[in-house]
């Protein structure tokens, strides 16, 4: 029987662990010393392969090479604020020669969450098979074993949907539609955050925000669809916007996704429990907004804000906080219901408590519908985008109804 000593590529048999005490001190020192390890932004290398971090979104932790092709990641949150169970990772394999990796992933402060994705040019994403994960009966630890080639393999929770995708749809966006592309404000940070502002001569207003939560990249399958079929060319789209200013930001928490964090951003906070106190510079920049708004004498008649949760779920106001039109929610939301094909949600309606949420602030400050419009982690994504163009295409028509 083989019994790994933990250093790399080394192995004993059962008969040399019972001489060890005659064989002496440099090997017995070296079965009983801690396996090699490396802090996230270090190159981890095994035999095989190395593990690397260096990319918008990375997030791992200390890594060891326990054997020639098996490495042991410790994924941690970004600070010990964090109490949300979404343990992100993402990490690059490159293989220095083909095989499978095996990737232990001990997970501290959370359980084992987002099903394991792989690509191998960081746009095209895989869900790693069903035979090629193992989670632990406490879900604290997730075994993978990834197939290499030739070629570097990213491995994530989720696909990557970093700050260059962004930046991109929104040029693509604001050169497509003839719509303006604004400065919101900057990340703490400093980086830009930007938004999408379409007939800024309207006085009623559409608000939309997306990722908030780092992790949350089901909420931005959902949004940008969801966003295009606001800007579309079509004659509905056309019809809106002639009536409605439509204003989208679809990343309010940049440097969150850059780090990728589990949930807060550089200031350790969670942005959607920031909404009333507005400590944060991204938060802040959505308050300067609506201050600017309200000044301007325009007037928000919805409010949407993009998540991720483990099922497809709708956060609402419940009866006894009617918002104005009243039963608005409701409406939309079977209207939608009946059209959509293969993708279930449900709605849940709550009273409106004292969490800081985007949904609660909104809804306190102007009393209108809003909504916290979260999709499920592992959705299929082609169901996503489909149903986020109904739910657009009925918000339109609904909002376009009525009597403001
Ligand atoms: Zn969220």
């Amino acid at each position: 029987m083989l019994i790994n000593c933990g250093i790399i590529g080394t192995t004993v048999n059962k008969t040399t662990l019972y001489w060890l005490p005659l064989i002496g001190l440099l090997l017995l020192g070296g079965c009983a010393a801690r396996p090699p390890a490396v802090d996230a932004g270090t190159v981890c290398v095994a035999k095989t392969f190395t593990v690397t971090d260096a990319f918008e979104g990375a997030r791992r932790g200390r890594c060891a090479a326990i054997g020639a092709a098996n490495v042991r990641i410790d994924i941690r949150a970004e600070d010990d604020w964090v109490t949300n169970d979404s343990p992100w990772f993402a990490f690059k394999l490159t293989p220095s020669q083909p095989g499978v990796a095996t990737v232990t992933m001990r997970y501290y402060g959370a359980a084992h969450r987002y099903w394991p994705k792989t690509s191998n040019d960081g746009i095209t994403w895989t869900r790693l098979a069903e035979d090629r994960v193992g989670v632990s009966r406490n879900g604290k630890r997730a075994k993978l074993s990834v197939p290499l080639g030739d070629q570097p393999v990213w491995v994530a929770a989720q696909e990557l949907i970093t700050t260059p995708i962004y930046d991109a749809w929104t040029r693509r966006a604001a050169s497509d539609s003839n719509i303006d592309s604004f400065l919101l404000g900057h990340s703490r940070k400093g980086r830009p955050i930007a938004g999408l502002d379409s007939n800024a001569a309207a006085r009623d207003v559409l608000l939309i925000v997306g990722r908030q939560h780092p992790p949350e990249v089901s909420g931005a399958v959902a949004f940008f669809p969801f966003a295009e079929t606001l800007f579309a060319d079509s004659e509905l789209a056309r019809q809106f916007r002639s009536r409605f200013r439509i204003i989208a930001v679809p990343i309010l928490n940049p440097d969150g996704v850059i780090a990728g964090h589990w949930r807060h951003n550089l200031g350790e906070t969670d942005l959607n429990r920031d909404w009333g106190p507005f400590a944060q510079p991204e938060t802040q920049a959505m308050q300067t907004l609506l201050d600017d708004l309200d000044a301007s004498g325009a007037k928000i008649r919805m409010f949407a804000d993009f998540h991720s949760t483990k099922r497809n779920l709708l956060y609402t106001q419940s009866a006894e906080f009617p918002t104005d039109p009243p039963g608005f929610t409701p409406t939309w939301l079977s209207n939608t219901e009946k059209r959509l094909g293969n993708y279930s949600f449900t709605n849940e309606a709550a009273p409106v408590s004292d969490q800081a949420n985007s949904k609660n602030y909104m809804f306190k400050r102007y009393g209108i519908p809003a909504v916290t419009f979260e999709v499920g982690d592992e959705t299929d994504r082609a169901a996503t985008r489909a149903a986020a163009v109904v739910f657009a295409e009925e918000l339109m028509k609904l909002l376009l109804s009525q009597d403001y």
